[in-house]
Order: C-alpha cells, then sequence, then structure tokens
C-alpha cells in the first residue's frame, strides 16, 4: 500500500466514523502560506460525543487481554512504518520541519507504539506480605478510564503516540485534540489506527479551533479520568485548575528553559555539536531547546566562535528542499515573538555574532543566531525563544553556573559539557530539571522517561513511568484465611 500525503484524510474521526462539519478551517504550510486542506472545526457538543465514544468503548477494550492489545497496537506500529514517506511528506508540508527531521519524528512516534504494545503485558501488581495471619496482600493495576490528550504542533505525530499508546496499550480509551496548526499528522494516524484493527470509539481525534470550549468539555466531564497535555505552561495551568471539579489523574509536560553549561574543560567540537542539535533542531521550536547557553569564561570566545561557524553552515529553506536543516517558524506570531526577544536583548546591549533577522526564504523564516552578551535582565532569558536563537551568558564559577541554571520557575532539560565526570555529575545532580544530558544534545527516546519538575509539568512519558502514568494500583486484601 503506497499512500500520498492526499489520501489522508480530512474528517475528524469519532466513534469509528469519519466526520464532517459545515464549518471547517484550514491549515496551511508554513514554508509557502498556501492553504493544504481544510478540517472540520468541530464543537463543544461533538466533544461530549467523543467522550460517549470512549466511554462505550471502555469497558470491551478494557476487558481484553494486553496481548491482544498488543497484537492491534503492534499492526499500527507497522502500518506507521510502511507509510513512514507520505506520513513525513506530511508533517513537513504541515509543520515545516525539514524532511530528514520528518522521517526521523516518524519513525521515533512510532517506537512508542512498539514499545507501549510490550509494556502493557508488564502491568505488574505485588504480592505484599501480611501484617495478620489471616489476611492476604495483593495490588493490581488497573486502566485508570477515558482519557484526553491535548498535544502541541511541534511534533505532531510523537506527542500523540507517546501519550495514546500507553493508554491503549494500558486498556484505556482516549480523545486526542489536536493542535489547530497539525490536525493532519493526527488524523492520518487515525486512519491508521482503523487500518490496524482498532474498534470503533477506543480512539477518537477532534479537530476544533475552539481549544478552550472543547478543552472545558474534557476537563469537566466526570467519565473523563486522566488528562494528558503537551503545550505552554499557561495553558497547563488552565487546565490543571479546570481538572480540580472532578480531581482527574494529570499528565503536563509543559514548558522548558533548559540551560546548556559548557565548562572549561569541555571538549569544544563535542559541546558545539551538542548545542547545535539542542538548539537548531525543529527551527529551535522545542521544549527542551538549550534556551540559555552558559559558557564559563576560560572557554566563551572560542565556543561562541565555533558556534557561529557551526550555525552559518545551516541550510535555511523549505524543509522539502535539498539539504535542508532549518526550516520555517510554525506562524507570524512565533516570528514576532523572536523579533521581540531579539530587540529587548539588542537594547540590553545583546550583541549578534550571527543571523539576527528574517530570511529571505519566506515570511516565516529566522536566519539561525547567535547573540553572546547576554545577561539575566533581558527577556530571552526568562521566556522560551521557540526559535532559531543561541543565547550566550557568560560565568565565571560552577556554584554561579549552577545558580544561574536554577533561576527560572521551569525545570525541564538541562544540559552540560565537561571532561571531568565528578564536575558533571554533581553538576548533573544539582541541576533543578527532569532530564539532564551530559556530553549530549539530544536524549529522547521511548525507553527513558521525558518530562519535568516545577512548573515544567508533572509525570513522564515513555519509559515504564509512561505506562503508569494510564493506570491505577488497586489494593485487594482477601481476609478470612
Ligand atoms: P503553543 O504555545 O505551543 O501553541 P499551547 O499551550 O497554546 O502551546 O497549545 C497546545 C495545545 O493546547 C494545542 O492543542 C492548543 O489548541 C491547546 N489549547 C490552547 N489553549 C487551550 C485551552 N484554553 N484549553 C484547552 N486547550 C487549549
Amino acid at each position: 500500500m503506497d499512500m500520498t500525503p492526499d489520501d489522508f484524510p480530512t474528517s475528524a474521526y469519532i466513534g469509528g466514523e469519519w466526520v464532517t462539519s459545515k464549518d471547517r478551517f484550514a491549515v496551511v504550510n508554513p514554508a509557502t502560506g498556501l492553504v493544504i486542506a481544510s478540517v472540520p472545526d468541530l464543537t463543544a457538543a461533538d466533544a461530549r460525543r467523543a467522550i460517549d465514544a470512549a466511554s462505550a468503548a471502555l469497558p470491551a477494550w478494557s476487558a481484553k487481554t494486553a496481548k491482544d492489545r498488543a497484537a492491534v497496537l503492534r499492526r499500527w506500529n507497522e502500518l506507521i512504518l510502511a507509510e513512514a514517506e507520505p506520513l513525513a511528506q506530511l508533517m513537513t508540508a504541515e509543520q515545516g520541519k525539514p524532511l530528514a527531521e520528518s522521517r526521523g519524528e516518524v519513525a521515533y512516534g512510532a517506537s512508542f507504539v512498539e514499545w507501549f504494545a510490550e509494556e502493557g503485558k508488564r502491568a505488574y501488581g505485588r504480592t505484599i506480605p501480611t501484617t495478620a495471619a489471616s489476611k492476604r496482600y495483593v495490588t493490581i493495576k488497573q486502566p485508570i478510564g477515558v482519557v484526553a490528550a491535548i498535544t502541541p504542533w511541534n511534533f505532531p505525530i510523537a506527542m500523540i503516540t507517546r501519550k495514546v499508546a500507553p493508554a491503549l496499550a494500558a486498556g484505556c480509551t482516549i480523545i486526542v485534540k489536536p493542535a489547530e496548526d497539525t490536525p493532519l499528522c493526527a488524523l492520518a494516524l487515525a486512519k491508521l489506527a482503523e487500518k490496524a484493527g482498532l474498534p470503533e470509539g477506543v480512539l477518537n481525534v477532534v479537530t476544533t479551533r475552539n481549544a478552550r470550549g472543547v478543552g472545558e468539555v474534557l476537563c469537566a466531564d466526570s467519565r473523563v479520568r486522566k488528562l494528558t497535555f503537551t503545550g505552554s505552561t499557561e495553558v497547563g495551568k488552565v487546565l490543571y485548575r479546570q481538572c480540580a471539579d472532578t480531581v482527574k489523574k494529570l499528565t503536563l509536560e509543559l514548558g522548558g528553559n533548559a540551560p546548556l553549561i559548557v565548562f572549561d574543560d569541555a571538549d569544544l567540537d563535542q559541546a558545539v555539536a551538542g548545542a547545535m542539535a539542542s538548539k537548531y533542531r525543529n527551527a529551535g521550536q522545542t521544549c527542551v531547546c538549550a534556551n540559555r547557553i552558559l559558557v564559563q569564561a576560560g572557554i566563551y570566545d572560542r565556543f561562541a566562535d565555533a558556534l557561529a561557524k557551526a550555525a552559518q553552515s545551516l541550510i535555511i529553506g523549505p524543509g522539502t528542499g535539498q539539504g535542508v536543516n532549518l526550516g520555517p517558524l510554525i506562524n507570524a506570531e512565533a516570528i514576532a515573538k523572536v523579533e521581540s526577544l531579539m530587540a529587548d536583548a539588542v537594547k540590553r546591549g545583546g550583541t549578534v555574532k550571527t543571523g539576527g533577522a528574517k530570511d529571505a526564504a519566506g515570511s516565516l523564516f529566522y536566519k539561525p543566531t547567535v547573540l553572546t552578551g547576554v545577561t539575566a535582565d533581558m527577556d530571552i532569558v526568562g521566556q522560551e525563544i521557540f526559535g532559531p536563537v543561541a543565547a550566550l551568558i557568560k560565568f565565571e564559577t560552577d556554584d554561579e553556573a549552577i545558580a544561574l541554571a536554577n533561576s527560572t520557575p521551569f525545570g525541564l532539560a538541562a544540559y552540560l559539557f565537561s571532561q571531568n565526570i565528578s564536575r558533571a555529575w554533581k553538576t548533573a545532580e544539582k541541576l533543578e530539571a527532569g532530564m539532564v544530558g551530559v556530553n549530549e544534545g539530544i536524549f529522547s527516546n521511548e525507553v527513558v522517561p521525558f518530562g519535568g519538575v516545577k512548573e515544567s509539568g508533572l509525570g513522564r512519558e515513555g519509559a515504564a513511568e509512561g505506562l503508569d502514568e494510564y493506570l491505577e494500583t488497586k489494593f485487594i486484601c482477601l481476609g478470612g484465611i
């Protein structure tokens, strides 16, 4: 079977039906500004129907054995991989990332399906030594129930599969509300899940421009037992509050402000390669992108020169272009934000070493930028840049670097570069972050737990922890023995 992006659905998916609506919204290619397709602009009432469908599907799906659920998930994984190329093309068309990165994300996204298909079989309970001769204690793990997932545009496939795959493997049913900018990948995934034999209502996709209204329904409905969200801290806090009345379990993957620390004793090439990967991947639009690059005084100038040189070698253009490794930003607001952060930094004394302006490739392209002389008073230090701007801050001592790194309400990823294992280990322990890369700029995959501390969120995705998020522990006391 060979699908082209044109073959992918443009209807929403509720209860096994492909749902249309007279109200639709356009999906735009950020590289060209052209409309690719339109999808249904569903309402709060449609969201309720999706909850009805997911609730109706729950008893049968949760009653299946993990082995039977795994068989469906494995077929889904195979279909995603079989359609990897058209899916990657679709992703680049709606999201803008270079084709090589889209191909990487399809494989990365599928890896969660493959892995959780198997991990679902290992939802073990415990037997606990008794405290009374007449009693025996055991715990069992059970699916939490209907799940709602609200997902972002920056990883249109992986941010869905790393929620949906563990939820389904655990025996939950799910409603996905994808980001407005990238609904097509979500619908394509649903199509492939349908082909894989996923029963109706187990996975539902509600496309809408009314994120707020649909979000309110998903949070308020007591049948939804869990909300899993990836997106901004601002929206995450709203959802957290909205879930209080029904005391839902929550996974929140929120914003980051990742420090990347380069110590004097770092391997310069390794540090530059790590910073390049962490900073410019997806044009800087990931929540784990290095946001503040803290460089020790002794290596500062050499690092800044080498990073600027590497940044200048990036090829900017539409994601489908030959050799392109820096695509457009997602939309006009994203460009406006980068421009305003840059203006503020320059006004306060920052120096543009390279880049520092929009690129002629199109209205949403921003040049790979290296900014030196960055200081704590600049907006760029406190906010998520979400663009291809490397902000370099100079420090003198280890304690100063750690204090700077931790001086933020966020705590998602952190990176450090040093050849001294003792210094690297001690620093990794002191960083307030859910994940630390030591001499590595990219570390996320399906077998390790991804998530943050402080205002970067709650819970973990991937790994055994990622399955646990969709399970409840039930204690059973067997008495009268
Ligand atoms: P970003 O700034 O990366 O777009 P957002 O947090 O705004 O991040 O969006 C992430 C997801 O949250 C998207 O699917 C978006 O539609 C959704 N969203 C935005 N606002 C709300 C809201 N008030 N309630 C529910 N979902 C929302």
